[in-house]
């Protein structure tokens, strides 16, 4: 007898009607209710679909593993602002020194001195580095970024996410998911 798998870890993955995912930072996942409801509104075709049944009084239905969405969706051509997103564009790399521990957020002019939030002023780096630089001009610390922080694109993203992919990937999905090629032996 098979073990029965946990319905939160069915959850599917959506694609654009191009067959491609809607989004990969983060990777567009529905949870499996979410997945359920648009097949019945008709919203999406079920790709694949995972082992796992639901059942009702009415009705049983394998859960979709992948879907795709009927009406195609027009990609934005930059990445959201995320903690994720910005950790991706430097490699999960300390931007002064290069570890990989401890990462946090620098702001290049800080923040006390008008520094803003945004892609071009802020860049990955470990405790140690953001603590030394602390409240200084990048000049007065002598401290320097290995790479002028910039607004990647999605192709910036996506080619740094070959090094990094989502810790779990369904096997259904990786026919759609760019880094299945790194997979394959
Ligand atoms: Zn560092």
């Amino acid at each position: 007898m098979t073990a029965l798998v946990a319905l939160e870890t069915c959850p599917a993955l959506v694609l654009n009607a191009d067959y491609r995912p809607l989004s990969y930072y983060p990777l567009s996942l529905w949870p499996w209710q979410d997945a359920v409801k648009a097949v019945f509104l008709d919203r999406v075709v079920t790709v694949s679909e995972y082992d796992r049944v639901v059942h009702s009084p009415s009705f049983e239905m394998r859960l979709p593993s992948v879907v795709c969405l009927k009406a195609y969706v027009r990609p934005p051509r930059h990445p959201a602002f995320t903690r994720f997103n910005l950790f991706l564009r430097d490699r999960f790399a300390c931007q002064y020194c290069g570890s990989d521990s401890d990462l946090t957020f620098d702001h290049l002019i800080p923040r006390s001195l008008g520094g803003k939030t945004t892609w071009d002023n802020v860049v990955t780096a470990c405790s140690g580095c953001n603590l030394k630089k602390g409240g200084h001009m990048p000049r007065i610390a002598k401290m320097w970024p290995g790479q002028t922080p910039y607004r990647p694109t999605m192709g910036d993203l996506h080619s740094n996410g070959r090094s990094f992919p989502p810790n779990y990937l369904h096997e259904s999905w990786l026919d759609f998911l760019y880094w299945d090629i790194e997979l394959e032996p």
